[in-house]
């Protein structure tokens, strides 16, 4: 068998996603894979079409020998840009390998360790109030777990926002940090005493503290028994890990931003995490992600694998598919898309009582339209901005 074609697209059915779908020389033999850098979706397209040219004429059912070949093909490895491009292709060569074999790619993968994979949702409000009401719809639901926020990221952090500087670029929020360390065990104070004690909730610092204002979160936040603090610090941070980890026995989850398997080990050795999330999205792929949780498993450190709404239903798909077979899985954070996205990309992944169950159909089980992906195109996009009240960038 051999690849005849890369075909790329970058389309926005209400998120930009991008996609490739690997065409071989079997008739109606093709794979679909997902590549989409949130704020960065046309440079992997670029990124993809480059890389491309090699796999013209090879065998797609040499995964592990054709992830190698792009990783290792240029002098300049890794990188979000290029661990996202190999990620989307070798989702489309285990869904190809899946088709050819007329099984889920989790059954490749040595078969369903779980019946379901739990999710969580993500719970937000302008108040504790309002807070408390959108956790309530998401458990009313069925759903297990739940993220709360104030706001958006940065919480009562976020003291005031400024207009894009033009049109299609980002805009700016204002954040100060003592206001978010002040006002997040308020909020958890207000939901442990309305919700009680056994729902399972977490809440997401989105790497914006510096590493004593992460020990003290995660220390204020301690008598609420959270599910896991994620990202209360960038990964970069590594000699800093210990103050947050010697300050609480609060959870930890680190790395939705993580492209390589060298920036996990520390953080599995040193036992400074419990979660890693990390997906196969933005690690290179299923090849890899397994790798890098397979590395995990020893330090124990569980899965939590990224899964905002910017990561469309290809790469979660690969995802649910990859945890549904690992023995060390956390949990799944869990977005639902638009009746476009849906009807771009058809067969996502549903949740039933909590837990999103995997594709039983072929490979991955999705598919790309191509004629509807064209009816969305591309709309820019930008990741907004974080400046503090004096108008410096926030640096952290
Ligand atoms: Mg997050």
């Amino acid at each position: 068998m051999k690849i005849t074609e890369v075909r790329v697209f970058v389309t926005c059915p209400g998120r930009n996603y991008t996609l490739v779908k690997i065409m071989t020389d079997e008739p109606g033999l093709y794979g679909v894979g997902e590549g989409t850098l949130n704020g960065s979706e046309t440079i992997v397209a670029e990124a993809l079409r480059h890389i491309g040219q090699l796999l013209i004429g090879r065998d797609p059912q040499r995964i592990e020998d054709i992830w190698h070949l792009l990783y290792r093909q240029g002098y300049w490895r890794g990188g979000p840009i290029f661990m996202a491009a190999i990620a989307a292709v070798d989702m489309a060569l285990w869904d190809i390998k899946g088709k050819q074999a007329n099984l889920p790619v989790y059954q490749l993968l040595g078969g369903k360790a779980r019946e379901g994979v739990l999710v969580y949702r993500h719970g937000h409000g302008r108040d504790p109030i309002e807070c408390e009401d959108s956790v309530r719809k998401w458990l009313e639901q069925g759903y297990r777990v739940v993220r709360a926020q104030i706001g958006d990221y940065g919480g009562a952090g976020v003291v005031d926002s400024l207009p894009p500087v033009s049109p299609g670029t980002p805009s700016t929020k204002i954040f100060e940090p003592v206001n978010y360390l002040m006002g997040t065990p308020k909020l958890f104070e207000h939901l442990r005493s309305t919700l009680g004690r056994e729902v399972e909730l977490l809440h997401d610092a989105h790497e914006q503290l510096q590493p004593i204002e992460a020990a003290q979160l995660a220390k204020s936040l301690e008598p609420y028994r959270l599910f896991f603090l994620e990202d209360p610090l960038m990964p970069e941070h590594r000699e800093s890990w210990p103050i947050l980890r010697q300050a609480s026995t609060t959870p930890l989850a680190i790395g939705e931003i993580i492209t390589s398997r060298w920036d996990c080990l520390p953080l599995f050795m040193n036992k400074w995490i419990d979660f890693i999330r990390i997906k196969p999205l933005h690690v290179g792929g299923i090849t890899e992600a397994r790798k890098i949780l397979t590395l995990a498993e020893p330090f124990n450190v569980r899965s939590a694998f990224h899964g905002a709404a910017d990561i469309g239903p290809i790469a979660q798909s690969a995802s649910v598919s990859l945890q549904t077979v690992i023995p060390n899985f956390g949990v799944q954070e869990w977005t639902s898309y638009s009746d476009a996205a849906h009807e771009v990309l058809p067969g996502a992944c549903q949740v039933q009582d909590g837990y999103a169950l995997p594709n039983e159909r072929p490979g991955l089980g999705m598919d790309i339209n191509e004629e509807a992906a064209a009816r969305y195109p591309y709309q820019t996009a930008f990741m907004p901005l974080v400046r503090r009240r004096d108008g410096s960038m926030h640096v952290y």
